[in-house]
């Protein structure tokens, strides 16, 4: 047995930046054949990394599973490889998850005071991934370098080419566990799927990939409704961002997005615009004090907030975290109106984003735990504006 086995591990300490640790994850074992069902992750940790990792309660969880299978990876015209739809997937539902083949800082800079020589820093990631590719098991290690590397003419060695290629950032989750880790460089970490890799980009995606240190997975969930057939695509870019500097960021992948905000890039970068405009809507500090005021008919966050969400759903961007907090403040001035219902059905929405129940637990299942969830997420403002009622339904 490993003497590092997650059970064996102490509490969290701090961590330790001029450590670097090489960890099989959940554990690993001499017999390979004992390792988890569900895989196991080659990592790159800083010094008490691995012990705040192995803390935390019920770890390892399982990797959630689609009920009904949903995708393959197939041919994709002028992309290598992609991720298909086999059936009609709803919004919100789990497309697949998986254990992925690697967890690493997204480069190893120099600490502080050693300056800072790019060449330097690409070629020790590449010695660094080298030792975690060896590592890995023979499957493993076959899967990563069969992956897609668009970094062959900048000097990037093919190791790190394929790193930079495939990974996606998780920096942001491993702080919710980790709080000690830095924001900045320090703190950027990448993971590689060996299916969810192969996942394309469009800058009006129809997926979400995501991180859960818990179960160590990578997840893929449809942002909203996939025809069967369709390609399940993602973001590399800042999808606010005119048509021009997309391209600008998407040119070391080594492809022209021909997508139909792309095609239509006139119109398209105006809505785009208007919507960063509001970004004010999910922030404003009046808001929370409108929630408190006693009963009134007053409707302008409705409003507003419905344009908004037209405005995102007609440049499809239902990816962006604004979309979210659009549907959780329309679920909040909902209940707060005293309209139930539109309140629930948004919640429901908010809800359905935040954790894989959609296409993980049978249907009837899934609508007690998403009704339940709404009603608690909208219950400290139901019917405070009972007031506003008959407005409400007059102005329908
Ligand atoms: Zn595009």
């Amino acid at each position: 047995m490993d003497p590092e086995l997650p059970g064996n591990t102490s509490a969290p300490t701090t961590i330790n930046y001029d450590q670097y640790r090489f960890a099989g994850l959940p554990a690993t074992y001499f017999n390979t054949a004992a390792n988890d069902a569900d895989g196991v992750t080659e990592c790159i940790l800083y010094g008490g990394m691995k012990e705040a990792i192995c803390a935390q309660p019920d770890f390892p969880k399982a990797v959630p599973r689609a009920l009904v299978p949903a995708h393959q990876i197939a041919p994709s015209v002028g992309a290598g490889l992609g991720m298909f739809a086999t059936r009609a997937i709803r919004a919100h539902e789990l497309i697949f998850a998986e254990r992925p083949l690697l967890l690493m800082p997204a480069a190893f800079w120099p600490t502080q005071g050693r300056g800072f020589d790019r060449e330097s820093m690409i070629a020790h990631s590449n010695e660094m991934l080298k030792c975690a590719i060896k590592r890995m098991t023979p499957a493993n290690r076959a899967a990563y370098c069969a992956l897609s590397n668009s970094h062959l003419r900048d000097g990037s060695p093919e190791l790190f080419g394929i790193l930079r290629t495939n990974g996606f950032s998780v920096g942001e989750r491993l702080r919710e566990v980790i709080t000690q880790l830095p924001e900045g460089p320090m703190g950027m970490f990448t993971v590689i799927g060996k299916e969810l890799s192969r996942i394309n980009h469009s800058c009006s995606p129809n997926s979400h990939v995501d991180f859960d240190l818990c179960s160590l997975s990578l997840r893929v969930s449809a942002v909203r409704n996939i025809a069967e057939g369709e390609e399940i695509t993602t973001m590399y870019c800042d999808l606010l961002d005119p048509c021009t500097t997309r391209r600008r960021t998407l040119s070391p992948y080594g492809f022209t997005c021909a997508c139909e905000a792309c095609q239509h890039r006139i119109d398209s970068d105006v809505r785009r615009r208007r919507i960063h405009a509001s970004h004010h809507l999910w922030k404003d500090a009046t808001f929370e004090r409108w929630l408190r005021k006693p009963p009134q008919v007053d409707d302008q966050y409705k409003m507003q907030l419905l344009r908004l969400l037209r405005l995102i759903e007609e440049e499809n961007l239902q990816l962006l975290q604004g979309y979210r907090n659009t549907r959780q403040k329309l679920a909040f001035v909902c209940a707060a109106l005293g309209d139930k219902p539109n309140a629930i059905k948004y919640a429901k929405d908010v809800i359905g984003t935040r954790s894989p129940i959609r296409g993980v637990v049978p249907i009837s299942a899934e609508k007690t735990l998403l009704n339940k969830a709404a009603r608690s997420l909208i219950e400290p403002h139901l019917s405070k504006k009972v007031g506003a009622r008959t407005h409400e339904m007059s102005r329908a």
